[in-house]
């Protein structure tokens, strides 16, 4: 990995002195030929993906499993089912989506079109993680195919196998004219961002969220950026605890803690802790067997360097549940720590693996106030039977998404949009928001030639009466 080899159409490697400006060139082209508008034809490279997706289905199980152990159930749901939910939605409704839309109009306009023409931006960025190596590519190249663009996809090259499947399949199912895969490690993608493009759509950490954005600020090029953070998970007092330790205990430990909105860390009372840990520890248990280590449904971390990073984060606190590591295999076990303080190691960065703090706090109240005092999350979980509970975290804090008495789950509705807020992202994605993500909203006027009397009352040479003083 970390070669530039750019796919689909042939690549011309001098022009500007950058190994990207002939790719570039030749997607603009192919978009200023009017090629990706017509709606047959960007449906005809939806159902493309859609065969990707089918006939490529078990090769991208593999893939993932290579590259972090991803059990096949979750690699399916993820990467598979949810991109499958996406593309339907889209297809069913895109001949809608596109209309243009028609809008009030003033008296002087009577007699005109007054209309909302959902355009394309023109040549896209997509530049993708590691973690759902295909979903967090796909989903953003839906609404952009969908939008009529033309697409450069960047996957992560971590996920060095699910990269290399990219790179040799997804181009073939395409029109190679209008879309591209780059595999490109940092040295490599940041030649890429030299050159302008009409949209880039982001995922990955906030670091280099701030580099892409400062890249795309030099053409004064539009961004979603989809970032991380720590997602903090409220249980009050009043609450089924089984159920609870369930929902937290699969949200973090899904695909061994390496997903964006996993719950980072719960905040409770000091009793709530007492009450969570034996049911943390059988929910664990029941999905994991005595030993996780030995479960075919429990990832791995994705490479050595993220491994040691994870791992360093132990020391945090007291580990009441797990704690075992092998590095061979990059395995941390699923892992609870208990009375971590808000200066621990594992409070400073986002966890992206298998570990959940538990931070102690005296009540609602302060745990608002806790997460008040930090960036702007991604999502925000609160558990409590008490539905003015949940409404008052609601209420009282800010996020990119929320979800009450679960974790993870408002992910799966395409109904609803998905994004940050602050250092968690910026801009919003899935089902219609992606397609209007990527379409650039044109107000455009059509107006009669007749009139020109009423016309005339806006010329000069002006007076009080055209005024109507
Ligand atoms: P990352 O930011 O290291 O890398 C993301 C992409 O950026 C990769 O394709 C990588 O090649 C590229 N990249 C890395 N350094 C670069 C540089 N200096 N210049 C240009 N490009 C560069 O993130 P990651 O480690 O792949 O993913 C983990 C992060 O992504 C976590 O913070 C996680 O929360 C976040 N994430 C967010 C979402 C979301 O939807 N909001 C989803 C998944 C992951």
């Amino acid at each position: 990995s970390g070669g530039a080899i750019p796919k689909g159409p042939v690549v011309c490697s001098t022009v500007c002195g950058n190994p990207y400006a002939g790719l570039v060139s030749h997607l603009r082209a192919a978009w200023l030929s009017g090629k990706t508008r017509p709606l047959e034809y960007r449906l005809a490279q939806l159902e493309a993906l859609g065969r990707f997706l089918e006939e490529k289905k078990q090769d991208i199980l593999e893939a993932t499993a290579l590259d972090m152990g991803k059990p096949s159930f979750e690699a399916y749901f993820t990467e598979i089912l949810l991109c499958k939910n996406e593309l339907n939605n889209t297809l069913n409704n895109l001949s809608h989506w596109m209309k243009d839309e028609h809008v009030d109009k003033n008296l002087v306009t009577q007699l005109d079109s007054a209309f909302i023409r959902k355009d394309p931006y023109g040549v896209v960025l997509i530049i993708a993680p590691w973690n759902y190596p295909i979903h967090l590519f796909l989903v953003p190249l839906i609404g952009a195919i969908a939008a009529g663009n033309c697409v450069v996809v960047k996957p992560s090259e971590i996920a060095k196998n699910t990269e290399r499947l990219v790179a040799e399949v997804l181009t073939c199912y395409l029109d190679s004219d209008c879309f591209a895969v780059v595999t490109a490690g940092v040295q490599e993608t940041t030649r890429l961002l030299e050159n302008k493009f009409d949209y880039i759509f982001f995922t990955g950490s906030p670091s280099v969220g701030r580099i892409v954005m400062t890249a795309a600020a030099k053409h004064l090029t539009p961004v979603t950026l989809e970032l991380g953070g720590k997602n903090p998970c409220y249980v009050s007092d009043t609450c089924d605890v089984q159920n609870v330790a369930r929902r937290v205990a699969w949200g973090r430990f899904f695909n061994a803690g390496q997903t964006c909105i996993a719950p980072d860390y719960i905040l409770c009372s000091v009793e709530m802790q007492d009450k969570l840990m034996p049911a943390l520890r059988e929910a664990i248990t029941e999905y994991f067997g005595p030993n996780p280590q030995e479960s075919p449904d429990f990832a791995r971390i994705v490479g050595d360097k993220q491994f040691r990073r994870v791992r360093a984060l132990l020391c945090s606190g007291r580990v009441a549940i797990g704690g075992q590591t092998d590095e061979k295999e990059r395995y941390i076990a699923p892992t609870v720590l208990a009375d971590v303080q808000p200066c621990d190691p594992a409070m400073q960065e986002e966890i992206f693996g298998p570990i959940l703090p538990i931070v102690v706090v005296a009540d609602m109240d302060e745990a608002i106030d806790f997460i008040n005092a930090r960036p702007r999350p991604l999502a925000v979980y609160a558990f409590s039977c008490d539905s003015k509970v949940v409404n008052q975290v609601l209420e009282k804090t800010s996020s990119g998404c929320f979800c009450g008495n679960d974790t993870l789950m408002q992910v799966t509705l395409t109904s609803l949009p998905f994004g940050g807020i602050g250092n968690s992202g910026l801009g919003k994605y899935h089902g219609k928001f992606t397609f209007d993500t990527f379409s650039q909203h044109r107000g455009c006027l059509h107006r009669n030639m007749g009139l020109e009397a009423l016309n005339s009352l806006r010329y000069p040479p002006y007076n009080q009466q055209k005024l109507g003083l």
